[in-house]
């Protein structure tokens, strides 16, 4: 007999967290395509058209642009087992859980780390990372640009300038910021940049786009010592992902599949529309939670497109909200890590989450919710506020 399974959610969950975002159709119909097999010349003409779109999404040219079997981390992992040695130097800015990731990551691959932190809720200072990075001579230098744990947006002025004159590699944690605003690989120019299949490109779990520029593959031919990991060393994925397809491991084919459908969708859309549209649901968002009578943390100049921190007001207990958000509305939303845990909610519009009927479906239910909690709002100034700026 077949074990009996819990059954998946009727209605489906709506996905307004820090990621994974909701799937559209298309992408769904994507990954539910029957297999072919990962060395299929079909298959790898569809690994090819997923390169060149990711070229395109990451604005370079870099030959080795490729999605890494993995998660995000995965892409972190990547850039941090290949491009840093024991006893390199590495700066890493973190102004919340990502950067932290990345300082931890080079710490257990024995560098020497020196971190420029900011208070979270704010983007690491780029004049005190530039004076480490000079100071330092690292390396490696790695920032995260779409501080997913608080919502920050990471301004790089003059920082990849910076990297080069130190001759050092600037590597960029774009997880959530690729798809939903301007990364620009060629034109900053940063070295190796890492995304997710989950944040705005609304696919499952499970890929890391990555990008790697002719200075990363330099310092990666001049290594003193083999890459620790061998599922992650590029010098062999190179060879799977170039002309050669040398066998390395089997693709996430599907995964793939459903990538290049997400891909294809951007573009379709047009990226500056896609930016315009993170920007504006953002703003409607930005607008009802106010009006509902909330605060936000962090400065409007400094604010991501596609995820927003609303403080969790007096009183009122965020995980119990959070609880009647799922149960009653079927809404997904994030709380807040380390030490915003309890203080913040984490409103992603994401890719295909980012859509007027599903801001206006947050603000109802939270404002609801909130009612419900003792905290005094009105819903419907709520939407008044979101709806005139949602109208594109
Ligand atoms: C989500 C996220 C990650 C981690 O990605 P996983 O897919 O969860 O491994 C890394 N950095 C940022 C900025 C993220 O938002």
């Amino acid at each position: 007999m077949k074990p009996a399974l819990t059954p998946l959610p009727d209605p489906p969950r709506l996905l307004l967290g820090p990621g994974p975002s909701t799937m559209p159709p298309e992408i769904a119909a994507a990954l539910s395509s029957p297999l072919v097999g990962h060395l299929d010349p079909l298959f790898l003409k569809i690994m090819d058209e997923t390169q060149s779109l990711l070229r395109d999404l990451f604005r370079t040219s870099n030959r080795l642009t490729i999605p890494m079997s993995a998660t995000g981390s995965g892409g972190m992992e990547t850039c941090l087992v290949n491009l840093v040695e024991q006893g390199d130097r590495v700066v890493v800015g973190a102004c919340g859980a990502f950067g932290a990731r990345i300082a931890e990551g080079a710490r257990r691959l024995g560098a020497e780390v020196f971190v420029v932190d900011a208070p979270w809720g704010t983007p690491v200072d780029p004049a005190r990372f530039i004076a480490e990075i000079g100071a330092r001579r690292p390396a490696l230098a790695a920032l995260v640009h779409a501080e997913t744990s608080t919502g920050v947006l990471q301004p790089l002025d003059g920082i990849p300038e910076a990297a080069r004159r130190a001759d050092a590699l600037l590597m960029v944690d774009c997880v959530t910021s690729l798809g939903g605003v301007p990364v620009d690989a060629d034109g900053w120019p940063a070295d190796a940049l890492f995304s997710g299949s989950q944040k705005c490109l609304s696919c499952p779990p499970g890929l890391s786009p990555a990008t790697f520029g002719e200075r990363a593959l330099a310092k990666i031919r001049a290594r003193k010592t083999p890459v620790t990991s061998w599922y992650f060393d590029l010098s062999m994925l190179e060879k799977y992902w170039g002309t050669d397809r040398v066998y390395h491991h089997t693709a996430p084919i599907s995964m793939v599949v459903a990538l290049r459908e997400g891909l294809a969708l951007a573009f379709e859309e047009g990226l500056e529309a896609r930016f315009a549209r993170h920007a504006r649901h953002r703003d409607a968002l930005v607008a009802g939670v106010s009006a509902l009578g909330l605060g936000l943390l962090v400065a409007p100049e400094h604010r991501l497109p596609m995820l927003t921190s609303v403080r969790v007001p007096d009183g009122v207990d965020d995980g119990a909200v959070r609880r009647r958000l799922l149960a009653a509305h079927a809404i997904e939303i994030g709380g807040g890590l380390g030490p915003l845990a309890g203080k913040v909610w984490r409103i992603g519009l994401m890719g295909h989450s980012s859509r007027p009927e599903n801001v206006l479906r947050a603000l109802s239910a939270l404002g609801e919710c909130l009612q419900e909690a003792g905290f005094r709002c009105d819903p419907r100034e709520a939407a008044a506020a979101a709806e005139p700026l949602l109208r594109h």
